[in-house]
C-alpha cells in the first residue's frame, strides 16, 4: 500500500509513500509521529484512540484543556457582558485585574470566604480600600460561573438599579450581592421601603449580602431610623441574619491609602 498522493492546498505539497507529509515551507509531518512535532518538536508517536489522527496523548489533553480554558474565558466575558447591561456591575468589577493588596485588605477577604454561607458587614474608615474587597468578591463570584452584583449605594445609585424591573429582580435572586457605601445613600422612604424588600427577599431565600460600609450595622441602623421617622432601621439590618445563619461583622482596620 502506498500513500503518495499530490495535495497542493493548505500549505501542503504532497504525501510520499511511507504517508509523511511534505509542507510547501519545507517542514515534513512524519506518518505516525504526533502533529506537534512540526510546531514545538514533539516526538511521541500520535495516540490514535485520545489524540484522533493528528496528537500524542499528550498534547491531545493540554490542547482539550486549552478548548476548555477558552470555553470558560468566553463564558467569563459573556458573564460581565450580561451583568453590566443589566445593570448589576460597575465597569470597576467588569475591568478588575488582580493586583496587590494590603493585609487588612487580604484579611477581610479570607475572612469573607471562610463565612460564604452568611450575610456580612464591612465596616472600615474611607480610603482603607475596602470596596475594593468587595469588587474582588463579586469578580470572582462571576468568574466561577456564580449569578452575583455590586452596587454601589451612594447618592441615588441604589434606588437606581431598584427602580428597572429587571434589574431589582435579579438583585432579589444573584447568590451574592455586595451594597457599597449604603450609609451614603439617599435616604428617602422609596429607598428604605426598596432595601427592606430586597433584603427580606434575600432573607427567605437565604442569598447572602455583603454590606461595605464606613458606619457599622447598628450606627447604620440609628442613622436609618432617625431619616426615616422609625419606619425603617435595626428591623432592615435584621435581614442580614437568618436561622443558623448569623451576619459577620467584620472591622477592617485598614489605613487610609488613598492620601499615600
Ligand atoms: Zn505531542
Amino acid at each position: 500500500m502506498t500513500y503518495a498522493r499530490e495535495i497542493h492546498s493548505h500549505g501542503i505539497s504532497h504525501i510520499d509513500e511511507e504517508g509523511n507529509m511534505h509542507y510547501d515551507d519545507g517542514r515534513v509531518w512524519n506518518h505516525g509521529v504526533c502533529i506537534n512535532s512540526i510546531v514545538s518538536g514533539c516526538h511521541n508517536p500520535v495516540d490514535w484512540q485520545t489524540g484522533g489522527t493528528s496528537y500524542c496523548r499528550k498534547c491531545a489533553a493540554e490542547y482539550d484543556a486549552e478548548c476548555e480554558a477558552e470555553r470558560k474565558r468566553d463564558q467569563f466575558d459573556r458573564m460581565i457582558a450580561d451583568s453590566m447591561s443589566m445593570g448589576l456591575i460597575p465597569r470597576a468589577v467588569a475591568n478588575y485585574r488582580e493586583r496587590g493588596l494590603y493585609h487588612w485588605q487580604s484579611n477581610a477577604l479570607n475572612e469573607l470566604r471562610a463565612n460564604r454561607d452568611r450575610c456580612a458587614w464591612l465596616q472600615d474608615i474611607p480610603g482603607a480600600g475596602k470596596s475594593e474587597v468587595g469588587i474582588i468578591l463579586v469578580h470572582t463570584a462571576l468568574r466561577y460561573g456564580v449569578p452575583a452584583a455590586f452596587v454601589d449605594c451612594a447618592g441615588t445609585g441604589f434606588q437606581d438599579v431598584m427602580r428597572q424591573h429587571n434589574t431589582r429582580t435579579a438583585l432579589e435572586r444573584v447568590k451574592l450581592l455586595v451594597l457599597d457605601d449604603i450609609s451614603k445613600m439617599t435616604v428617602t422612604d422609596y429607598a428604605a421601603g426598596e432595601l427592606h424588600n430586597v433584603l427580606t427577599a434575600r432573607n427567605q431565600a437565604k442569598l447572602r449580602t455583603v454590606v461595605i460600609d464606613e458606619k457599622t450595622g447598628n450606627e447604620f441602623a440609628k442613622m436609618l431610623a432617625s431619616k426615616t421617622d422609625g419606619r425603617f432601621g435595626n428591623s432592615v439590618v435584621d435581614r442580614l441574619n437568618w436561622k443558623g445563619g448569623q451576619c459577620v461583622a467584620i472591622a477592617m482596620q485598614g489605613e487610609n491609602i488613598r492620601r499615600k
